[in-house]
Formats: C-alpha cells, sequence, structure tokens
C-alpha cells in the first residue's frame, strides 16, 4: 500500500515506540512509511494507545489556560491533574526557562 502522506513510500507492518507527556506507553501494531517514516495505526490499535495513557493518568492532560496579571507579572494557572503529575506544590521551588515558544517549568 501507498504511504497517503508523502504518496511515495510503501506502508509496511512494523511496531511502534508510543509516548505521550515523555512517558512511555508501549510497542504497538503500526504500517510506517518506507521513504518518509510516517506511522499509521489501525482504529483499534489507536483505542490500545488510549486505554494505556488512561491507565497512566496521562490521557487529557493537555489543557488550556489562561494568563492572568498579578502585580506586575503574570501568572499562569496550573491544572490538577498537571501539577499531580510533576509533583507541583505550593510553597515548593521551581525554575522557569523558554524554550523556542514554551515554557518549561523545571522542578
Ligand atoms: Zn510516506
Amino acid at each position: 500500500m501507498k504511504c497517503p502522506m508523502c504518496e511515495q513510500g510503501i506502508l509496511k507492518q512494523g511496531k511502534i515506540k508510543e509516548h505521550m507527556f515523555g512517558v512511555y506507553l508501549g510497542e504497538f501494531p503500526a504500517e510506517i512509511c518506507s521513504k518518509c517514516n510516517e506511522s499509521f495505526t489501525s482504529p483499534e490499535t489507536t483505542r490500545a494507545i488510549e486505554e494505556e495513557a488512561k491507565k497512566r493518568g496521562i490521557w487529557g492532560m493537555a489543557k488550556k489556560t489562561k494568563i492572568t496579571k498579578s502585580g506586575n507579572s503574570l501568572s499562569v494557572r496550573i491544572p490538577k491533574e498537571i501539577a499531580r503529575f510533576l509533583k507541583l506544590e505550593k510553597g515548593k521551588e521551581a525554575y522557569l526557562h523558554p524554550e523556542g515558544n514554551k515554557l518549561v517549568i523545571e522542578t
């Protein structure tokens, strides 16, 4: 089968290592393009990946937040799921730095 992304490569049965938010979810079967390396998973596999992410408590962790003003600086509200995942607590020290257009919080 031809790759729908690059329309040049051939799709071959293989395995992909799936990660979400830096958490390794395991190996899953996928069709991988011989040219562009794009991988395609079946609806069943996509569901299995979702189940695995839910089991690890990281499903749906990407959330929208509003930036508010607090004195002269800005505040970002961190959803409780992310705070729990990163073990962030009130009063704990953290380091902030930009990375491209991302904001990295390190503890
Ligand atoms: Zn391709």
